[in-house]
């Protein structure tokens, strides 16, 4: 165990500071937002892998776990995630894939939809990691630190479209508690971070553009100015909208000449992974406790020290814990 007292205090600041950062910044809806037209998507139909896709994988390949083998399970669990030996898996969300192209079949006509973090408004992950690991951007877009995330994939579970995904064998898990908390690492699209920092496109974004011209599927840009276009094209062309109002808002906004809760429909018949429900409130909005997340935090750093004091101790961290009471 390499981690020192005063390395403890540091990530325990860090820590704090970030959750503290990550939801004072919680209600901001940021400055980008991008519009998805799935009339103009044919999910690349005759290249080898759709032109978005390949751009992300390309963009972030840097950034793509590289676990640790072999991977061991953490308690109470006996299973873990990992994605390293699938990573050309593209028809899915993976730690490897942040982009997918979805094809459900609606009157005979296939429908190709782009999907990815939807960038929330105000984000259950953001608010609900017990880490503090993920932050929401001046940007819109919300990130998850590889540094801070321990894989317990409470992201994934507040998520209304479980987007996050988890890979085990990485992270900082496996300096402080390899066997009793997390198990890896969550990762999914952070909306080209840096990219849109310096003011330049996502990589998806610009990847359709290069194919497609003025038809471009994707339309990023000033938050407000792409809620207005995609309300102006939903009253001229009678178009729905997705996303404006789902999870109370977010910065991904689909529109589509087939009503969205006929895609629901045709996603839930065909049981798929990532689902897209009409009807979504933002169900943390109206019951956020923020004595009940600091002592949540408080009693995540008592357990972490715990278990750094069993680690050096040789103890278990009950027997830790208790011996300094
Ligand atoms: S969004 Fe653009 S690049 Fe991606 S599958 Fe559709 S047409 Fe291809
Ligand atoms: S879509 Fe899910 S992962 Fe993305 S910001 Fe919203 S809650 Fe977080
Ligand atoms: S915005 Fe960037 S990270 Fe997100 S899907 Fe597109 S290329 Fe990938």
């Amino acid at each position: 165990m390499n981690l020192s007292r005063r390395g403890f205090l540091a990530f325990s600041s860090m820590l704090c500071g970030s959750f503290l950062l990550g939801n004072s910044a919680d209600a901001a809806k940021g400055k980008y937002a991008t519009l998805i037209d799935l009339s103009k998507c044919d999910g690349c139909t005759n290249e080898p892998i759709p032109r978005c896709v390949k751009a992300c994988r390309d963009y972030n390949k840097e950034r793509f776990p590289e676990p640790k083998k072999p991977i061991l399970p953490y308690w109470p669990r006996k299973t873990y995630e990992d994605w390293s030996d699938k990573r050309d898996k593209i028809d899915t969300l993976t730690p490897y894939n942040w982009i997918f192209v979805q094809k459900v079949n609606i009157d005979d006509k296939q429908i190709n939809i782009p999907r990815r973090c939807m960038h929330c408004d105000n984000p259950p992950c953001v608010r609900e990691c017990p880490f503090g690991a993920l932050t929401k951007q001046p940007e819109g877009n919300s990130v998850i630190s590889d540094k801070l995330c321990f894989g317990g994939a409470k992201c994934r579970d507040v998520c209304p479209w479980h987007i996050p995904q988890r890979q085990a064998g990485v992270g900082i898990y496996l300096q402080i508690l390899p066997k009793y908390a997390g198990g890896g690492v969550m990762y999914k699209c952070d909306l080209c971070k840096d990219r849109i920092k310096n003011g330049e496109e996502p990589a998806c974004v610009i990847a359709c553009r290069d194919r497609l011209g003025q038809n471009a599927v994707f339309t990023f840009g000033d938050r407000n100015q792409i809620y207005e276009l995609a309300q102006k094209r939903a009253k001229e062309e009678g178009l729905y909208i997705y996303g404006d109002k789902q999870n109370g808002g977010t910065s991904t906004i689909y529109i589509s000449k087939v009503p969205f809760e006929t895609i629901e429909k045709a996603l839930k018949a065909n049981k798929e992974r990532f689902q897209m429900p009409v009807k979504l409130e933002n169900k943390i909005e109206s019951t956020f406790n923020p004595i009940g997340k600091i002592a949540l935090a408080s009693g995540v750093i008592s357990m972490l020290g715990a278990a750094i004091g069993a680690i050096k101790s040789k103890k278990s961290p009950k027997e830790a814990e208790d011996s300094e009471k």
